[in-house]
């Protein structure tokens, strides 16, 4: 597990993993592709944190 973070991740600007999107029922999620956090669009097409709910 790498130590290193992207300076974007340490301030919450996660860059999505565009290979790594899949959908969930009406929901796309992803990951970031540095750090692995999981990520959900929302209806607005914006990217988030997925805090599980
Ligand atoms: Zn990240």
């Amino acid at each position: 597990m790498k130590l290193l973070r992207r300076l974007g991740c340490l301030v919450g600007r996660h860059e999505r993993w565009r290979e790594r999107v899949w959908r969930d029922g009406s929901f796309y999620k992803g990951i970031c592709r540095h750090c692995r956090v999981p990520m959900v669009q929302d209806a607005k097409r914006r990217w988030h944190v997925d805090r599980g709910r």
